[in-house]
This record gives structure tokens, C-alpha cells and sequence, in this order.
């Protein structure tokens, strides 16, 4: 069973097609954006995981919106979203404590240090 959806560009006028197929495998999601051509990562993909509906290019889109998004949430991809935003967390952590890290070693330069 495959679903297709059109999201918003934020490049050009006409929508780009996310199709969420639905097999034994498990859910499948392709974009034709030039980065969904590849495979890879697109925010197209991802607001529909993350079922953000401001990426819906027209009304129409709805009645598959709510069934992919149905079959989102029972699949394993909001725990990989879980991950990414632990994740990402950490991330800033640590860019905090680099930054916190460089300017008290900035100040102990400029202070001395035995
Ligand atoms: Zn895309």
C-alpha cells in the first residue's frame, strides 16, 4: 500500500511528493526533492514523520496525512526521532561546554596559571 502526499517547496512553486509505502518490511518514505532523489535526509520526509501539517501543500492532502500519520505513530520511527532529539541535545550540551571551556581558558591566560 503506498500514500503519496504533496509538501510544500521552499524553493519553487510547485510541491514535491513524499510517498510513504506501507509493506511487510515495514514503512518505506521517498521525496523527490533533489536530496530525496538521493535518499538521503530531507525535511520534507521529516515533517511528515514528525507530522507537521504546516508542510501540506493543499487541503487535499489531509485524508492521507492522517492515514500516514496513523501509521507513523505505530511504527518504529518516533523512537528514532526520540534518538535524533536526545541526541541533539547533547550536542548542544557539549558546544556549551567547549565555548564555557575556551573562555575560562582564555581568562586563566590572561589571569595566569601555576
Ligand atoms: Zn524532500
Amino acid at each position: 500500500m503506498e500514500t503519496t502526499i504533496l509538501v510544500k517547496s521552499s524553493s519553487r512553486d510547485e510541491p514535491y511528493a513524499v510517498a510513504v509505502s506501507s509493506a511487510e518490511s515495514g514503512l518505506a518514505i521517498f521525496c523527490d526533492c533533489p536530496a530525496g532523489e538521493w535518499g538521503k535526509y530531507c525535511k520534507h520526509k521529516m515533517a511528515i514523520v514528525l507530522a507537521d501539517e504546516r508542510i501540506l501543500y493543499d487541503e487535499e492532502q489531509r485524508d492521507n496525512f492522517s492515514r500516514v500519520t496513523k501509521w507513523i505513530s505505530e511504527s518504529g520511527y518516533p523512537d528514532l526521532v526520540q534518538e535524533l532529539r536526545e541526541s541533539e541535545k547533547a550536542l548542544e550540551l557539549a558546544k556549551k561546554n567547549v565555548k564555557n571551556q575556551k573562555e575560562k581558558i582564555a581568562r586563566l591566560m590572561k589571569e595566569g596559571l601555576k
